[in-house]
């Protein structure tokens, strides 16, 4: 096998000519596995291939086969977003039937509830930007990068969602997104295989009660009044169901309490950022640029945080009475405006107490601080934002005149700088000036409050071998809400680890994560270039 690297100047792709001649002639089968943008100097994409000789052997990556499930085994599955669909995928394979419960609607239906979020301030509690099939993740930036390559094969998700409608981009670009007006399409398609193959969707199906009976089986009740009954039972709920954690407390489960980050959003114009990234040399056909970091501030990591380039900010709370914000783009990322988390590492030792839920109790109490001062200062929009420039927010003063924002529900200029935790606070005032991104530090960008929900506050603790709650054997946890999880990628990969280890036994899991290479995904899409 050879390795080869063609650079491109951005708007142009390699052609089939030097693609074929760097490989060393027709006969080579060449494999594209990597493109990434590099800025560094005169902006270029770099193409990394792989050319095989017809003798050599490649093996390109197959999905694992999903298998016809009906009248197999049911598996209650609770919730729909990316752990939860991914676990039911793997359920399938496994020749498990999949009754997936979701408290939401459709991921069609689920729109028109978001709309009238941003509208009218009414949060739907069942169906919001959080809650509905498709979970957090289905209308958001879809940015698939992942640390957590060691967990698990991130191929099983990558080629699943290029195989239910995304680009094959995402199996080769360096930092892959989806994009929000094409992930409920894969979601949708995710849906239909699971139905054809066998699998239940319930939705508006908010459970309630799970409860172990003494044939160890399971029985699953939603608000509804239904029941439902299995013998093992995946939990993919995600962070933001709180009733899911008080309800695990109220049959005398275990919990504890979670590190987590919480600050703002930030919103600065398109252009500064492609002019800092790009060296003043972006052009209209290059992509937005994209910006992260981190910084240690007080024995604190301070970081940014799921950024979104071209995209728009959107109201995410779960609740009434409060005010919490994200960040989603469409896959053009085309919007005038780029926005990001940036937040501040939140540990548990600095909430004192040892109720499991204090981080938790921390968080909502920030996000109605948000709420409270808006509406007691007389926002006309129920779901307005606090926000307040990024220079007067660490020099400390109120902003005068509020700068352009994605935000549809409005903002109101706030003394941010006091509303925040001070341990939040001064340690975003110091390190937004050190950013080291040129123009970034400015009184153009406008900061919002708040963002919250980056990961779970609370853990639900399970066996590390068998992945099942310690406190209900039989009872799987798996997703961001479980605490083990972060994003879209690695939420599903947790969900297939959980289904793995329910339906084939713990020791299928270090095979699993063995086979992949660590270090290297290996996203190779075969492609002759002929
Ligand atoms: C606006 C936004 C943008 C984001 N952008 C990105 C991004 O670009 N890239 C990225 O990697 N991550 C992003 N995230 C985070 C990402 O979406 C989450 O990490 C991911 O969705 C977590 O997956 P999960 O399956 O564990 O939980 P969730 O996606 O939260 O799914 C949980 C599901 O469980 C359901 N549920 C909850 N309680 C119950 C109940 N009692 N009964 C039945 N069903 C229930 C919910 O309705 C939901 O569908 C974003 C999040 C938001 C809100």
């Amino acid at each position: 096998m050879k390795e080869f690297e063609i650079v491109c100047p951005v708007g142009s792709e390699p052609k089939a000519r030097e693609i074929i001649a760097r490989a060393g002639g027709e006969k080579m089968r060449t494999v594209l596995v990597k493109r990434s943008l590099d800025c560094r100097k005169q902006p270029v994409w770099r193409y990394r291939y792989e050319a095989y000789a017809e003798n050599e052997a490649y093996a390109p990556y197959v999905l694992p086969e999903y298998k016809d499930v009906h009248g197999a085994e049911p598996v209650i599955v609770i919730g729909a977003g990316p752990a939860g669909l991914f676990a039911s995928l793997k359920l399938l394979s496994l020749g498990l039937k999949p009754v997936i419960l979701e408290r939401g609607k459709d991921v069609h239906a689920r729109k028109y509830d978001m709309a009238a979020l941003s509208r009218t301030g009414h949060i739907d509690p069942d169906s919001n930007y959080c809650y509905g099939e498709g979970g957090a993740g289905a209308f958001s930036d879809g940015k698939l990068f992942t640390r957590s390559s060691k967990r698990g094969d991130i191929r099983e998700v990558l080629y699943a969602l290029v195989k239910f409608g995304a680009s094959e981009r995402i199996l080769t670009d360096a930092h892959p997104h989806i994009g929000s007006d094409k992930l409920p399409l894969v979601v949708e398609n995710i849906r239909k295989e699971i139905i054809a193959r066998g699998g239940e969707y319930h939705f508006g199906a908010r459970v309630t009660a799970v409860e172990r009976l003494e044939d160890a089986s399971f029985s699953v009740r939603t608000a509804s009044g239904e029941e439902f009954r299995s013998s093992r039972v995946i939990l993919a709920t995600g962070h933001s169901a709180r009733d899911i954690y008080e309800m695990l407390r109220g049959v005398g489960g275990s919990l504890e309490a979670k590190g987590f980050a919480l600050g703002v959003r930030v919103e600065h114009p398109q252009e500064k950022i492609n002019y800092a990234q790009y060296h003043g040399q972006w052009k209209q056909g290059f992509p937005a640029a994209e910006y992260s970091f981190v910084q240690q501030v007080d024995g604190r990591g301070v970081f940014s945080f799921c950024m979104c380039p071209g995209g728009i900010l959107v109201p995410s709370s779960t609740e009434d009475g409060t005010v919490v914000l994200n960040g989603m783009s469409n896959s053009s990322r085309n919007g005038a405006l780029a926005n990001a988390g940036v937040v501040v590492q939140i540990e548990p030792e600095d909430i004192s107490g040892d109720d499991p839920f204090r981080l938790m109790d921390f968080q909502q109490s920030v996000e109605r601080r948000m709420y409270e001062y808006c509406t007691t200062q007389g926002a006309s929009h129920p779901l307005c934002a606090p926000a307040q420039r990024m220079e007067d927010f660490c020099l400390g003063r109120i902003s005068k005149k509020m700068p352009a924002t994605s935000y549809f529900p409005g903002v109101l200029s706030a003394p941010l700088h006091e509303l925040l935790p001070p341990m939040v606070a001064t340690r975003l005032q110091k390190a937004f000036p050190q950013v080291k991104i040129h123009g970034y530090y400015t009184n153009a960008a406008l900061l919002l409050g708040v963002e919250s929900r980056t990961s779970s506050p609370v853990r639900i603790p399970r066996d590390p071998e068998t992945l099942e709650y310690l406190s209900i054997p039989g009872l799987y946890p798996c997703g961001e809400g479980a605490g083990y999880a972060g994003g879209i990628v690695s939420s599903a990969i947790d969900g297939i680890n959980a289904a793995t280890a329910l339906a084939l036994g713990p020791e299928t899991l270090d095979a699993s994560v063995a086979a992949c290479r660590p270090g290297r995904v290996g996203l190779a899409v075969a492609r002759n270039c002929l």
